[in-house]
């Protein structure tokens, strides 16, 4: 049985749910890169979970680089406002990309991620996402590989905040109602 917190509603991905699936992606991920060492570019700080996860499911030598984006404060709604918060610490120029992504929601971050990563010339980019919405308005940014299609509610754990909080939970889940109430400012 699942431990579950306070101000999480419902568990909606379990942990070995988790593990199961980010092995498969892990081993399709390998499958892209036979012949090069691609750079994993993982979007803190909601990434770093499914990042390191992700990772050490591989078998193929990669390189590993963090980028920062802002898009929600500390809403649970997208503001449409992107911001790079830390940029990578290498060129990615020749290089093959794959940009690891917690979740997509509107598709906003992401959009605006890749294009500032093609204009540096990468040789490819793809992404891999933990988790991706299925909204309707969402904007049709390619995914390459998904881990899981969810519905249309705040989801926190496994890195994923709210308000700061939640990101070590082992698992995905539902944010309650009672949970965004209590937030001190809203
Ligand atoms: P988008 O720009 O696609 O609307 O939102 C992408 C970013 O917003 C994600 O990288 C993540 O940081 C945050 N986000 C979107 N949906 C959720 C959610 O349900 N829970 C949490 N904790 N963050 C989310």
């Amino acid at each position: 049985m699942q431990r579950k917190e306070n101000g999480v509603q419902r568990v909606l991905i379990d942990a070995s749910t988790l593990d199961k699936r980010i092995t498969e992606l892990a081993a399709q991920v390998d499958s892209w890169y036979l012949d090069s060492t691609p750079i994993l570019v993982g979007v803190l700080n909601g990434a770093a979970v499914f990042m390191t996860e992700l990772m050490q499911a591989m078998a193929i030598p990669v390189q590993v680089d963090f980028m920062a984006v802002s898009s929600y404060g500390s809403s649970t709604e997208s503001s449409g406002v992107v911001q790079i918060l830390k940029d990578l610490s290498t060129s990615i120029e020749g290089q093959d990309i794959l940009v690891v992504e917690d979740i997509v929601d509107s598709g906003l971050t992401l959009q605006y991620l890749l294009d500032v990563l093609a204009r540096r010339n990468p040789r490819s980019i793809r992404v891999v996402a933990m988790l991706r919405k299925v909204k309707p308005g969402a904007i049709a940014v390619p995914v390459d590989l998904v881990g899981f299609e969810i519905p249309d509610e705040f989801v926190i754990g496994f890195g994923l905040d709210y308000a700061g909080q939640f990101r070590n939970l082992p698992y995905i889940g539902i944010l309650s109602p009672e949970a965004i109430m209590a937030k001190p400012g809203r």
